[in-house]
């Protein structure tokens, strides 16, 4: 049976290797490697469990720094568990260090690369996830990008020849948890000291940590303002990268309508964008999650990363400034349940065939 060795280090590669490994198991061998990119119990432990992924073979333990200890660390630790596991292939998810550093692991011991989620890109390599990616996807053998916007940027670099949209693992996973859902995720969640959460009946849903957005006061600031002036609460599960300043920020009560919490797990996460009236978000998973839920979005960011989701006002850029994010939110959108760009929620299926058929 034909080796793989699959990279995740942070929470939305847990989410889409929980699909893509359900089916790759059914016929090839699957190594695991976790290089501890994210390591909190709430940011990677509660993914593993609630999601049925497989324990992993390795943990490599590799956190913090800066960009570039961080990825120097994984690089020589890959290559080592690569150089003793001999895979066939490796498969990579997204745009992060840990991909990157595989990446790089990989393509310098000649072993092929299989990138999901290829073909992003904003335009700019001051966001260091369009490093990751555009490494990422000159070395990959296979590059499966999720919608055929990608697949243009692949194209126009010259890399068309690997490249095929396969759709998107994201929405494989939202389609199938979704239906696990019963709302009693939405009891779950814990406030940044531990207690209970009680979710108002009306809320918007916040995600926010993209270091553009959380790496000074005033861009925070600016943000939290413009939530506090919305007619309702907003819940808002705080990433560790950004726990301190958040909580700092809100420490003298002036944002009583800001609910800030623990992060919260994955099937919390999509029924918090279900129940939600509407989504504020620098992610790029959150934002194509409210798409898939019809419901509008704004994302705070200068790029677009999901093109699809720009149609009819459903997902709008924002700065991070309080008019232009209360202005965004106040538009008409209008979505059309018939326009589905990010394919059947069987994406897993077409990875696998891609891969299958590469080694065969
Ligand atoms: N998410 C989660 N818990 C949270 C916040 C987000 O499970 O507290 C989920 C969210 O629903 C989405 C994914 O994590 O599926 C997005 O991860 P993140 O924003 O860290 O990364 P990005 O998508 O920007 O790469």
């Amino acid at each position: 049976m034909k080796k793989i060795c699959s990279v995740v280090g942070a929470r939305p590669q847990f989410i889409k290797l929980a699909v893509v490994s359900r089916v790759l198991r059914k016929e090839l061998q699957e190594i695991l490697i976790h290089t501890g990119q994210h390591f909190d119990a709430n940011m990677s432990d509660v993914f593993f469990e609630e999601m049925d992924i497989p324990r992993p073979d390795y943990n490599l333990g590799i956190s913090g720094g800066t960009h570039g200890q961080m990825t120097g660390k994984m690089l020589m630790e890959l290559e080592k568990v690569f150089l003793q596991e001999q895979p066939d292939l490796v498969l990579l998810f997204g745009d992060t260090n840990s991909t990157m550093a595989a990446a790089l692991a990989a393509v310098k011991l000649h072993i092929p690369i299989c990138h999901v989620e290829a073909g992003n890109r904003f335009g700019t390599l001051e966001s260091p996830e369009e490093v990751n990616r555009t490494v990422t996807d000159h070395v990959s053998a296979i590059n499966l990008p999720c919608t055929e916007s990608s697949l243009r940027f692949l194209e126009r670099e010259g890399l068309g020849d690997t490249a095929t949209v396969v759709g998107d693992p994201m929405y494989d996973a939202f389609c199938y948890y979704s239906s696990r859902l019963d709302g009693s995720e939405l009891q779950e969640i814990t406030d940044l000291q531990g207690a209970p959460v009680q979710v108002p009946e009306t809320f918007y849903y916040m995600t926010c940590h993209r270091q553009e957005n959380t790496d000074c006061d005033e861009t925070l600031r600016h943000i939290f303002d413009a939530m506090q002036a919305l007619d309702a609460p907003t819940v808002y599960p705080v990433h560790p990268r950004n726990r301190e300043r958040a909580l700092r920020l809100t420490a003298d009560g002036r944002y009583d309508r800001l609910i800030l919490t623990q992060p919260v797990g994955y099937q919390t996460s999509i029924s918090l964008v279900n129940h939600a009236k509407k989504i504020v978000t620098d992610s790029g998973g959150v934002q194509r999650e409210a798409f898939f839920a019809a419901k509008p979005c704004v994302t705070v960011l200068d790029f677009v990363v999901w093109p699809e989701t720009m149609v009819n006002g459903c997902n709008q850029l924002a700065r991070p400034e309080k008019e232009d994010i209360l202005e965004k939110l106040n538009r008409p959108v209008q979505f059309d349940p018939d326009y589905q760009p990010f394919g059947d929620g069987h994406s897993a299926e077409k990875i696998v065939a891609k891969i299958r058929k590469f080694l065969e």
